[in-house]
This record gives C-alpha cells, structure tokens and sequence, in this order.
C-alpha cells in the first residue's frame, strides 16, 4: 500500500509545488483547497497519470470543522498531514475589523487544530506519522503591520512544539517550517520597489520557491525519527 499525505491549500503555491514533491515519492494524496477547484482537478489528473498514485481532491473552507470532518470521514489511512492553507493581512492594527481578526485566525489556527486532531485519530492506531504545519518567520520574530498574521503564525509554532511532545511517545512527529519569502501569489500585492528592498536583506540574494519549502519538507518527513518539536526556517538566511 502506499503512503497516504494530506496537504490543505494545494491548488496553488507552495501546498501545490509540496503535492507535486510528494507525488514523485509515491504518496497517494488528498489534496484541498477551497476555490480552484478546477485547477485542482486538473493537476491531479496529471499526477494520478505521471505518478500511478490515486489523488482526491477536495473544495471547502479549511476553517470549517464541519468540512475537515466531512474530508475526513473519506480517509481511512495517513502518514502525513500538511497544514499549508493560509491567508495574510497586511494593514495597521488599529484598523483590522473584528470579522478580519476572526477570519485570519480562524483560517490560519482553528485548521491546524481541525486537521491535526482528525490526522492524530488515524495515525495513532499505526503509531508512526508526520504532521507538518507551514509558518512563517514573522511568527518566530514579528512582522510590522501583520500582527495578526504574526500572531497565527506564533500560534502555530508553540502549537507545534507542544503537540510533538504530547505525540512522541506515540511515535508521531510533529515539525513547521517557518518561511522566510517565497515568490507566491500570497506576495503579489508587493510594488517592484517593494520587492527590491526586501530581497536586499535576505543573504541567500533570491526570493525563495515553493518548491524550496517542498524539499525541506521532504527532508523532514524523510529525515530523522528523532526530530520533532522543530520549527525550521526556510528563508535564506534572512531572519
Ligand atoms: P497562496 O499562493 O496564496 O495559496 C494559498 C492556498 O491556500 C491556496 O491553495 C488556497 O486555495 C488555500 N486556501 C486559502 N484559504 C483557504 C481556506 N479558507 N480553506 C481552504 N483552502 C484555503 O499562498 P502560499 O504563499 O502558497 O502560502 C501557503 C502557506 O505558506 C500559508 O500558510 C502561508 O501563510 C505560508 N507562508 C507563505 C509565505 C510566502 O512568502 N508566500 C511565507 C511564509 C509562510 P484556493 O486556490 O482555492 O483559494
């Protein structure tokens, strides 16, 4: 039997580029996002033919248990679950709206709840599993106008480091990968003087891919039995 991974927000981005890593390496994939569907189903056409995997997509509101629940009831095995599915907001706090607030954190928090709670109920019974969330390094140190996002993004990490603790001893490992800048649509509000500025602090002198975060999730779920708890930052250096 394969293994089986699950990645939210893979219709484009870096869960895409992650789905497409884990598809080479075999894994039979249920992939979500909420509304490319289409796209989505066109790309996991191409990598049920490339790869010989099955691939099932799914079209829902990550913030929503009922819909975790609901992709859940149609999984019976997993080795590895991804929370990628995230949205930013960048503006000053003192002018974000409480439906803004709720929505971020919703989105960003309540999933990685929702899914990690679902995935632990299937991997305990096989005692091994990776549960990978997709942070940021504005959640380790703080980002300027994206408080809130930094805040989901914090959330994410001490939910991480607690939840591999409270799994070890079940053989579950539980890491995030804290991202520096990657060239997605999530950055597409960037002017070029922007993007200029920025890319003069980062040392590795690139923005970074989706597919850099896709291999160094690869090399997480493929590394050592012994790590977890970590959150990693895949940033070039920059922070
Ligand atoms: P992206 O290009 O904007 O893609 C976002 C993905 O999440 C899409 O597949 C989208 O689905 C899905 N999504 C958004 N809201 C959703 C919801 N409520 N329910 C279900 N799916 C939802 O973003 P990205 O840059 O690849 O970011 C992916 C993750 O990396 C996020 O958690 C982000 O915070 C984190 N990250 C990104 C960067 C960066 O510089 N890009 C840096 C640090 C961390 P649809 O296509 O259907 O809308």
């Amino acid at each position: 039997m394969n293994k089986s991974a699950l990645v939210t927000g893979a219709s484009r981005g870096i869960g895409k580029a992650i789905a497409t890593n884990l598809a080479k390496e075999g894994y039979d994939l249920h992939l979500i996002c909420q509304n490319n569907i289409e796209s989505l189903n066109e790309y996991a056409e191409k990598l049920r033919l490339s790869h010989n995997i099955k691939v099932k997509t799914y079209a829902g509101d990550v913030a929503s248990y009922s819909f975790i629940k609901d992709v859940f009831s149609q999984i019976d095995h997993l080795d590895l679950a991804v929370n990628n599915a995230g949205i930013s907001y960048v503006g000053l706090l003192q002018d974000m709206s409480e439906e803004d607030w709720k929505n971020i954190v919703s989105v960003n928090l309540d999933s990685v709840f929702y899914v990690s709670k679902e995935a632990t109920k299937l991997m305990l019974s096989n005692h091994s599993g990776h549960i990978v969330n997709i942070s940021s390094v504005w959640g380790c140190v703080g980002a300027s106008m994206e408080v809130a996002y930094s805040t989901t993004k914090g959330g994410i990490n001490s939910f991480t480091k607690a939840l591999a603790k409270e799994l070890a001893p079940s053989g579950i490992q539980v890491n995030a990968l804290a991202c520096g800048f990657i060239d997605t649509s999530m950055n597409a509000h960037l002017s070029e003087d922007d993007r200029a500025a920025l890319l003069e602090e980062i040392p590795a002198n690139r923005f970074g891919s989706p597919e850099d975060v896709a291999a160094a999730l690869l090399s997480v779920v493929n590394g050592s039995s012994y790590m977890t708890g970590q959150v990693i930052s895949v940033d070039g250096g920059w922070i």
